[in-house]
């Protein structure tokens, strides 16, 4: 059952109490993953074996697979698998593929021009979670873009599995991207692996991707150590659902368990604006969960969940632009005339029939979302994820008379005589 709350009698207070989460209050894991960080810095490849052994329980050789080692393991998986990855390749390829645009200069005064021009960043690192459940989609939501982006080097990590490797539809995708090494490594000692480097695991220039709440805090921690950047905190993941009498709640509850059911710490919420419908979804919860191979897992997740019963759809709305949640469900008729009221999210699934799961997997769109919060702020992954927009400008004579003298009495009014003089030189 979910725990329930009336939003017209929550304070300010309470609702920001309310959508708090993942904020590691008592610095427990920011402790355990310092600690991790040190150790990666300070020893390199043995520490990663180590830390490999004592988290994921296998004891590895070599940090790596190579082509071979893909190839055989990809050739376990069956046509159908193939081809369904494929699609979900050819799918977000397409939407992704759209996100690049020249943009045009422009002549800011007459002989003063201006534009931008994208560069791929060269070194990426996707991180590919494979604690709970092994994630191929994720390793096609981020090599996708970064194919599509240009980068000349895709370091690959995630964890390897009881067998000392990896499942054959991560190989399939590694074939898909035309990436021929994967580094076995997970969590915090993969992400500290390539921000600072080791002797066999490459340091890069940005990493990429989502995991657990040890995967997103040393990404946020190691941006402020070294020169590498991050694409945003996508941490335990989350859904809220906005549903009214026209919901099926068999759909709803659906929703909320493939959310529940990624970990303990995902959260799944339902605003409704009716009493009714939570209590259906209550009880197709329960009939759902009976049948569900992952039932522990989300029935944890269920308990760190809750509804709130809001008066009206609008009402339901402005408690969803507080949450900012990562992915946003609209179960209403009324998806079309709502969608303007949305400030912060995510992604967004509009209507009665687009499950979140089609856009985790398949129909296009990124899967890499910020969480806890952060979708007030960041964007999930996309091709600009993977390039820098490098600004240029070219002046000729007939600009250096239109924009000289501006330039030369701002220099001197902040009182920089060089800045006016590299102007004054040319005239
Ligand atoms: P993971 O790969 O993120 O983490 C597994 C690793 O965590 C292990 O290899 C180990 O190194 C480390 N670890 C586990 N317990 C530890 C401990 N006690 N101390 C130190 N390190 C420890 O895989 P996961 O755990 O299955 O988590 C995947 C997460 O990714 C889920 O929370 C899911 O919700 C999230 N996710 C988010 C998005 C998004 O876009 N935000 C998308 C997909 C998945």
């Amino acid at each position: 059952m979910l725990k329930q709350y009336t939003l017209s009698s929550l304070s300010a207070a309470d609702i920001e109490q309310l959508v708090a989460r993942n904020t590691d209050a008592t610095h427990a894991i920011q402790d355990t993953v310092l600690h991790i960080i040190d150790d990666v810095r300070s020893r390199g490849d043995a520490s990663l074996i180590e830390l490999t052994a004592k988290f994921d329980k296998v004891t590895l050789e070599k940090l790596y697979l190579d082509k071979e080692d893909i190839e055989e393991l990809a050739l376990t998986i069956t046509r159908d698998q193939q081809r369904a990855l494929e699609i979900a390749f050819q799918n977000i390829h397409r939407f992704h593929s759209t996100q690049v645009r020249k943009e045009r200069p422009i002549e800011t005064m007459p002989g003063v021009k201006c534009w931008r021009e994208a560069r791929p960043i060269e070194k990426v690192g996707l991180y590919i979670p494979g604690g709970s459940a092994v994630l191929p989609s994720t390793l096609l939501m981020l090599g996708v873009p970064a194919r599509i982006a240009g980068c000349k080097e895709i370091v690959v990590c995630s964890p390897p599995q009881q067998s000392g490797k990896i499942n054959g539809f991560v190989a399939y995708c590694l074939l898909l991207l035309k990436i021929e090494r994967i580094y076995l490594v997970g969590g915090a000692q993969a992400i500290a692996g390539m921000a600072f480097g080791t002797a066999t695991l490459p340091k890069v220039d940005k990493i990429f991707g989502p995991g657990n709440q040890f995967v997103t805090k040393t990404k946020s921690l190691v941006q402020g150590m070294t020169n590498v950047s991050i694409d945003m905190p996508a941490g335990p993941s989350e859904v809220l659902v906005i549903a009214d009498e026209s919901a099926n709640a068999a759909f709803v509850a659906a929703d909320l368990l493939a959310q529940a059911e990624h970990g303990p710490d995902s959260q799944a919420v339902l605003v409704a604006t009716s009493t009714r419908l939570i209590n259906e979804v209550n009880i197709a919860l329960e009939q759902q969960l009976r049948i569900l191979p992952r039932a522990e897992i989300a029935r944890m997740a269920i308990a760190n969940s809750y509804a709130v019963e809001a008066t009206d759809l609008q009402e339901a709305m402005r408690f969803s632009n507080i949450y900012a949640p990562e992915h946003l469900i609209l179960e209403t008729d009324a998806w079309n005339t709502l969608t303007p009221a949305i400030i912060n999210a995510g992604s967004v699934f509009l209507g009665h029939l687009t499950p979140e799961s089609a856009g985790d997997y398949a129909s296009g769109t990124n899967h890499t979302l910020p969480t806890s919060g952060y979708a007030r702020s960041y964007s999930g992954v996309s091709v600009d994820s993977f390039v820098k927009k490098i600004t240029f400008q070219y002046i000729d004579e007939e600009g250096l008379r239109q924009i000289g003298s501006t330039v030369e009495i701002l220099a001197e009014l902040e009182g920089l005589h060089a800045h006016k003089n590299a102007v004054s030189v040319r005239k």
